[in-house]
């Protein structure tokens, strides 16, 4: 079955969504950006929150949880090897098995649609900022001079709306629904989620081998995972 997701994610607070790799910043938490310098949603961060929040779900459907899918993202020695393998790693992949899943990179829906020359002057209404962070030694519970950081934060405008596709071949209706309901359960993307950064609210539509499918309903049959 051909699966078609499509997202419209709307920011309520600043983000910081970073590639985990150090690049050429003055920030500690540089952004993600794309060949136009526009702060962009990585494909592979959010399909790796998914994938946890997936797994949330599935464990606590599937009880007991079958000794053959002993799984332990993301560490591939700890992950399903061999032909029984766990529906995380059926879905969203290990390093033995291909993913059936591929999640774009989300991009500025205004965008899809406007030259680039127009980001600069949309740059100047809503530039990135610089937030500073401190950290704390744990063990003594104090903020320390040397772990000051400094965070890299977009914040959009309420019209700037990030969209996103993930397509695939999915088996299972209930698959799609273990699918959707990771989605639904990522309130927050990116660092400093709990101190506020990054919450988001998504709008959700799918289409299965080329049908409009209503999801709410689809969601619903992630019960179906239950033994
Ligand atoms: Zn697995």
């Amino acid at each position: 079955m051909k699966v078609d997701i499509y997202l419209k994610a709307a920011f309520d607070t600043p983000f910081n969504i970073g590639t985990g790799m150090l690049a050429e910043s003055i920030a500690d938490k540089p952004l993600a950006k794309d060949a136009s310098r526009r702060p962009m949603i990585p494909g592979s961060t959010l399909k790796g929150r998914v994938r946890h929040e997936c797994e949330r779900i599935i464990r606590a459907l599937i009880d007991p949880w079958p000794k053959d899918w002993e799984c332990e993202a993301p560490d591939p020695k700890e992950m399903c090897k061999g032909s029984n393998i766990c529906p995380i790693c059926q879905i969203f992949g290990s390093p033995w098995h291909p993913s059936r899943i591929i999640f774009d990179n989300l991009t500025l829906e205004i965008m899809a649609k406007a030259p680039p020359r127009n980001w600069k002057q949309l740059h100047g209404i809503r530039a990135t900022d610089l937030r500073a962070g401190v950290g704390i030694n744990r063990e003594r519970g104090v903020a320390e001079d040397d772990l000051l950081y400094s965070t890299e934060t977009f914040s959009p405008h309420p019209a700037l709306v990030y969209q996103g596709h993930i397509n695939g071949s999915l088996q299972e209706r209930k698959e799609v629904a273990l699918l959707l309901a990771g989605l639904r359960s990522v309130p927050a993307l990116g660092s400093s989620r709990s101190r506020g950064l990054g919450w988001w609210h998504l709008e959700i539509s799918v289409k299965l081998d080329g049908q409009s499918t209503p999801v709410d309903e689809l969601i619903q049959e992630v019960g179906k995972w239950c033994h």
